[in-house]
This record gives C-alpha cells, structure tokens and sequence, in this order.
C-alpha cells in the first residue's frame, strides 16, 4: 500500500490541496487506500482513484439536479438563487460596502441596496426589514409587539412549519401568551372581538401554507380585523410581493397591506426565489421598532444574503418563478427527447405526463400540469449518489423524474447522469 506521504506528494494531488485545503484531499486518499485494501483497486491506482474522488469544493454540500416535481423542496434548500443573484454573492464575499459609503468614506445604513429594492417593489409598504428567515420576523414582531401580553390567534392557524417547529411555540418562546380563538375549521370576527382588550399586543394571521381544510370552514378577513383596534399582523408565509394569478388563494404582501395589515412578515426563499431571509413590512413606526430592538441584531443577514436578496428583487425572473410559469407543453418535449435518446441507447424509459406542486413553501392542494421521464425504480439510489445528484420521486412502482423545476440547460447533465447509471 503507498504510504498517504507519497500519495499526497502526487503533483496533482498537491495541488489540489492548495485549492481544497489538505484535509479534504487526506480524506480522499485515505478512502482510496481503503478501496484498495479491500481489493476494489489495484495499489498502484491510489493516487488516480483519490484524483477521481476529489470534491469540486472544500464543503460537502453538492449542487443537487431537483427533479422531484417539487418546486420549493425545503430539504434541497428551497429556492434555488438566479445567475444574477449568484454573482452578487460572489461580489460581495469579499470587503464590500455593506454598511459603508464610498463617496463620504462614512458608516451607512446597512444593506441599503436590498432595503429600497424591497421598499420598491412593494411600495404599499411605509417600512421594510429584514432578518434572518420568516420564524426570525415573527419573533421580532412578538417580542416587539406582545412581549409579557397576549397574541390573538385563531385555532385554525396554529401551523407546524416543519421538522417538529410550530409557530406557537416560538410565539411562547417571546414571552408572549397566546389567546387562541375559534376552532380548528371555523374563526368569527365575534371570536376575536371577544378576545381583543386591554392585554392585547396584537392580533396574528398565520398564513396555512402547507395544509388545507376543506367543508365547514370560516376565517377572518384582514379588512375586518383592522377594525378592532389593535396592530393586525399578517405571516403570508411564500413572499409572494404581489398577485400571483397562477397562485389565486395565495396571500401577497401588497393586497394584504393595502387591506390594512400594521405588518407583513414572508420567506425569503420560499415563492418570491431568493435566499433565506424574513421580510418585515408595514407601518413605518412598527418597522422602526422592530429595527432598533437588542434583539434585531441577533437576527440580522449576513451581506451575502442582502447581495442575494437585491438582485432577486431588481434582477431576472428567478427560477422558483420560471418554474411556476413553465409552458407545460415545453416540458413534454423535453421529457419526450430525453427519453427518446434514452431509449434508442437501451434505457427503458418513457415520457409521461406529471404532476407538480409548489411544495411546503406555498399554495397547498394545487397541483401544476408538468412532465417526466419514467424509469426503473432501481435506478433512485445511483442517480441520488451520481454527479450530479439527480433527485427524483418514486410513483407507482417507477421513479419520475419531473422536469417541471429542473432548467431547460440541465437536460443533457440528467441524460448524462442516467447513461451512467444505466450501463
Ligand atoms: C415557511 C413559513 C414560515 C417559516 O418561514 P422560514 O423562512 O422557514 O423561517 C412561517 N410561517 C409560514 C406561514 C410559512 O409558510
């Protein structure tokens, strides 16, 4: 067996580590050698093997092909960021003029560029901030608002975002009390008439984004609850700035305002297709109170996220978006010629009609016309474990792969991936 001195000695491997940082290349080696202890590989193959198996980066996240015909796949990292807002990242990883004016050479307001974009694209807004994702808002606007007082809410809007976390508990966690109304399919105006008085910090609309219930059922409005007197805030969850007509019963920041709501809270990366972040909008003065708070700056984005964020708001149509609005006729050619040079190379696969959905991010219930390439279920595993990771779903015995939030551009890099997996 090559001693790993020698190996990473390898010219190509040495310089690999100057790239990579020489732990990430060690560990290849050290996999290598154990490859060929096990007989897998010759010894004198080490060093190739180890060449072959180096990450393209020193992180272990790997760029993921989403073909699971869910376009906000909280477990892929949500939206995925525009080319635009790629290179803003990259612009601002080094000294950048986050919190700095280079005209003065003084402090500025931080993250300005992202702020009047956000104040711009929804100008029914008086005051914009923003944290680190949508549960950071909500808990600055609790702590802000009903700290020590009471949170009306009603019953039907006691949602569990996901992997055991519930917005109820994390409203508790601020030292507000929950005054919960209603029941679980049906809220009146009377319900939280009753409720509001003198404890009253704020009255809280949670947006239900990833249930529906359907029958007997009855919520409150925002127009009407803006009648009651106390500060009326709104989780509308997806970010959606403004009308989505794909999307009608998903809730935007700019209708919702203009029915009167003190203050909008949303996802960065869910529906409006830029990075984890929470948006805060509304009443100037409120905005105002939640910025100054201590606990503000334990919430605030980094200049990566504020390059992302601005750029996703003043660039191109970003691809949680393109997505959405993907012809669907467009997508069965695509799975129609991939699965045509699929199959004259051997592979039993086959175009068929799919069905999207936006995902936990957004519009629960609706499902959006898509296309797949069908394939041998056998084939989830490697595609899963291949380069790139092609993540599809398994339906009925086959695994799909949905086109519907995988790029036009990405076509030949899955064929690829399943040429390999097949032979
Ligand atoms: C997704 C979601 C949240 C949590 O948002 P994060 O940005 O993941 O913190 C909160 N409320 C609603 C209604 C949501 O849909």
């Amino acid at each position: 067996m090559p001693r790993t001195d020698a190996v990473l000695a390898d010219p190509r491997l040495a310089s690999a580590a100057e790239r990579l940082g020489r732990s990430v290349v060690k560990d290849a080696v050290t996999r290598a050698q154990q490859r060929a202890r096990e007989g897998e590989i010759r010894p004198e193959e080490v060093a190739d093997e180890a060449v072959a198996a180096l990450p393209p980066h020193a992180a272990s996240l790997r760029t993921v092909i989403n073909a699971t015909g869910v376009l906000i796949h909280t477990n892929l990292g949500r939206a995925s960021l525009s080319p635009a807002a790629i290179a803003a990242t990259a612009a601002a990883a080094g000294p950048a003029d986050v919190e700095f004016d280079l005209v003065t050479g003084a402090r500025a307001r931080r993250g300005r560029g992202a702020l009047d974009a956000l104040a711009a694209a929804v100008p029914d807004a008086e005051g914009v901030h923003v944290v680190n994702n949508n549960a950071a808002a909500l808990v600055l606007a609790a702590t802000v608002l009903a700290a020590g007082r009471e949170i009306v809410i009603s019953r039907g809007e006691l949602v569990e975002i996901g992997d055991g976390f519930r917005i109820p508990d994390l409203l508790v966690s601020t030292g507000a009390r929950l005054r919960e109304v209603g029941t679980t399919n049906r809220t009146s105006y009377d319900d939280y008439a009753a409720a509001v008085g003198p404890e009253t910090g704020c009255v809280l609309k949670v947006h239900p984004s990833n249930f529906r219930i359907d029958g007997f059922t009855g919520s409150v409005e925002v127009p009407e609850l803006t009648g009651l007197g106390v500060p009326v805030v709104v989780d509308i969850g997806s970010g959606l700035l403004t009308r989505e007509p794909l999307l009608p019963d998903e809730p935007d920041a700019a209708t919702v305002l203009r029915q009167g709501a003190h203050l909008v809270t949303a996802s960065g990366d869910k529906l409006l297709g830029g990075p984890q972040a929470g948006l805060l909008l509304g009443r100037g003065d409120l905005v105002e109170r939640c910025r100054r708070h201590p606990l503000a700056r334990a919430l605030r984005v980094d200049k990566l996220t504020l390059a992302a964020l601005e750029a996703t708001l003043r660039g191109p149509t970003p691809p949680v978006r393109q997505a959405l609005h993907a012809d669907p006729a467009v997508l069965g050619d695509r799975a129609a010629v991939l699965a045509g040079k699929l199959a004259a190379a051997g592979v039993d696969a086959r175009a068929v009609p799919s069905e999207a959905t936006v995902g936990g991010g957004g519009a629960p219930g609706v499902t959006l016309p898509s296309a797949a390439v069908s394939l041998p279920e056998r084939l989830a595993m490697p595609l899963r474990t291949g380069e790139p990771p092609v993540v599809g779903r398994v339906e009925g015995g086959r695994l799909l792969l949905d086109l519907r939030a995988v790029p036009a551009d990405r076509d030949d890099d899955v064929m690829r991936a399943i040429l390999q997996v097949s032979r």
